[in-house]
């Protein structure tokens, strides 16, 4: 009988200081997994450094190894995203190449795919030690927000580091759209997730390639993406201002009737204009990001652009 395979897919951006641990950690596993076999993909995104040629050193030595090249630094949504094209495997995972993704969970993640019958099993941090905690502070606001304006349920703490049978990365591979936030479609999708809890891990080597403002970035991408109700939030404003706009007007014209016209109150004036062409601009914003969004899609780029691959 043939051997099932199983794809492991590496985003890579400037990780020449980890992969050789991460390359070391992954055969040992891999020899663990004996009934399977394995192909280990590298994305490289557009990496600045020697991350390419390590990679291809790796390719060069281990027939195992695959990889695809962008032209540019596109993302790691698309870097995932070229994996789950590029991967040949039955089953499929995602994993990050500063081993914050323990290789050693995926025996435990392939067994319970094989006996308890899920599709997917995903992997969350139950703890976020060793993170700043101002950013643990947001991204704990975050979910709370985003489960609450969202229909499609988003579990705090989830990475993108799981695995899944061949019929749900299909699935994934179907949505084609082109601002991708993965841990959104993985939940759209649905299928059969079981999750799997770990203490948070340090990088083993190198720096995060995210910057407090890039995070708040795919923060508010998350939620145009999965959310309308910001839009709904900004027509609700407009009924309460006019509402109560209606109201004062009434109470003027009849204070004017009653009690004539001293002109007084031009600075409560001024911070009424500020306040409601505040909410005006504020509203115009969300619009303008939802219509962003939109004009992006219908352009139909593509998410990544390869300049090489290996030849398999
Ligand atoms: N990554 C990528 N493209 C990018 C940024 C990151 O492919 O533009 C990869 C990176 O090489 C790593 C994974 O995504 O394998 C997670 O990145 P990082 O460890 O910097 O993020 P953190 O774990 O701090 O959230
Ligand atoms: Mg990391």
């Amino acid at each position: 009988m043939k051997k099932e395979l199983l794809t492991v897919i590496v985003p890579c951006y400037n990780e020449q200081e980890s992969l050789p641990y991460f390359y070391e950690e992954i055969v040992k596993v891999a020899q663990t997994m004996k009934p399977l076999q394995f192909e280990f993909l590298f994305v490289n995104d557009g990496s600045k450094d020697q991350t390419l040629s390590i990679i291809k050193d790796l390719s060069q030595k281990d027939k195992r190894v695959r990889y695809v090249s962008f032209s540019r630094n596109f993302g790691k949504e698309a870097a995932m995203y070229a994996g789950l094209e590029y991967a040949k495997g039955d089953y499929v995972t995602l994993m990050d190449a500063d081993l914050q993704d323990p290789p050693a969970l995926l025996a435990e993640m392939y067994h319970t795919i094989q006996t308890e019958g899920y599709d997917v099993v995903g992997t969350r941090r139950v703890t976020r030690k060793g993170e700043p905690p101002i950013r643990s502070f947001f991204a704990r606001c975050f979910y709370k927000l985003i489960n609450r304006l969202s229909k499609v349920e988003m579990v705090d703490g989830a990475r993108d580091y799981r695995l899944m049978t061949r019929q749900v990365v299909d699935a994934i591979l179907s949505l084609k759209e082109y601002n991708r936030y993965s841990k959104g479609l993985f939940s759209f999708v649905g299928f059969d997730t079981k999750w799997i809890e770990y203490e948070n891990v340090k990088r083993v080597a190198g720096e995060t390639k995210w910057s407090f403002w890039k995070l708040l970035i795919y923060a508010l991408d998350g939620i145009t993406a999965f959310s309308t109700v910001p839009l709904i939030l900004a027509g609700v404003m407009g009924i309460i201002f006019c509402l109560i706009s209606f109201v004062a007007i009434m109470v003027i014209i009849i204070k004017t009737l009653t009690f004539g016209d001293p002109t007084v109150g031009w600075p409560s004036l001024v911070c009424i204009i500020f306040f409601v062409s505040g909410v005006q601009l504020f509203c115009i914003g969300i619009m303008g990001q939802y219509m962003s969004k939109a004009y992006l899609e219908t352009k139909h780029r593509p998410i990544y652009i390869v300049k090489e691959t290996d030849k398999n």
